[in-house]
């Protein structure tokens, strides 16, 4: 499976939210599984394999993959600043302002209700997933001039 990498459009789009929880969806959350460890990534979202759904995994601390579907961030709060990667954009790291904790809910496979709070690297994964469901990326994180200087980079 080909991981989008930027400019791909895939990665500026807003992702539709899931509405059958079936096989198809367990599929989708098992290659995304795959790639994730493949990659040794700490997450990745649908639309980074082209599907334009509310569908990330992040890897927790305790290493185990949490599957998000249909994300709601219901406050977060503190700030963190540091480097940030992106699997649709190799070898770039910028450093990027984020929340401190994350407090949210969504689905898991079945369709069943979940919530939780994220702090620190969990925050910034979980943050930086939910961006992607919005089709935003680490380029709108960043002022101008970075932003200039990891286009020319990705070329
Ligand atoms: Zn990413």
């Amino acid at each position: 499976m080909n991981i989008k990498t930027w400019p791909d459009s895939a990665l500026s789009k807003k992702c539709a939210p899931v509405e059958k929880f079936d096989e198809r969806l367990t599929n989708l959350l098992e290659e995304l599984t795959d790639v994730l460890k493949d990659e040794k990534a700490l997450g990745i979202c649908a639309n980074q394999l082209g599907f334009l759904e509310c569908v990330f995994l992040i890897k927790l601390k305790n290493e185990e993959i949490l599957e998000i579907v249909n994300p709601e961030i219901l406050e977060q709060y503190g700030e963190q600043f540091g480097p940030e990667g992106c699997l649709s954009f190799r070898g770039i790291f910028p450093n990027i302002k984020r929340a401190k904790n994350v407090h949210a809910k969504w689905k898991n496979r079945n369709g069943e209700e979940k919530e939780g709070v994220f702090y620190d690297l969990e925050a910034r994964e979980f943050l930086h997933e939910f961006d992607h469901t919005l089709g935003k990326t680490l380029l709108d994180n960043v002022n101008r001039a970075e932003r200039k200087r990891i286009l020319k980079e990705m070329k």
